[in-house]
């Protein structure tokens, strides 16, 4: 193997979130041994332009926030909305039940198998999207794994 051998594959860097020594592939992406950011190359414009990132959702800069109060990496229900907007098609897990959200004839449709929802605007969706009457946005903290779909 040559010195510019292009499989070369981890790069010494430093984690954006944590700013401890990690690895980089040629691609800029890879995940920190220390405080598990998945790491990828256009995070901090992401982050800016979409309020999201990508694969772990949650924008750096909130990553930065909740790894400094030793929290685990969430997106809020904020960043939900906006991967919603970004990827159009997104879950999480609400007691154990996979709920959907996407966009389904002009109007955001979330559910599962026995609940439909439809909200005609990013507004009515984030004030009134519930669960059994519970709001989305109270009960979030109740939320698991929320991300684009088929994570
Ligand atoms: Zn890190």
């Amino acid at each position: 193997m040559s010195e510019k051998d292009p499989y070369i594959k981890d790069r010494p860097g430093v984690c954006t979130v944590c700013g401890k020594v990690a690895f980089f592939d040629e691609f800029g992406n890879g995940v920190c041994p220390h405080c598990g950011w998945e790491m990828e190359r256009d995070e901090e414009e992401m982050g800016r332009l979409q309020g999201i990132s990508y694969p772990m959702l949650v924008p750096v800069w909130r990553a930065r926030e909740q790894y400094r109060q030793g929290k685990p990496f969430k997106a809020t229900f904020e960043d939900f909305v906006n991967g919603l907007y970004f990827y159009s098609e997104m879950s999480f897990v609400y007691k154990g039940i996979l709920y959907c959200v996407m966009f389904s004839k002009g109007k955001i449709y979330m559910g599962h198998d026995e609940d439909c929802q439809f909200y005609d605007t990013r507004e009515e969706f984030t004030e009134k999207a519930n669960i059994g009457g519970r709001l989305l946005k109270d009960i979030w903290d109740e939320i698991e794994n929320p991300s684009y779909l088929f994570d």
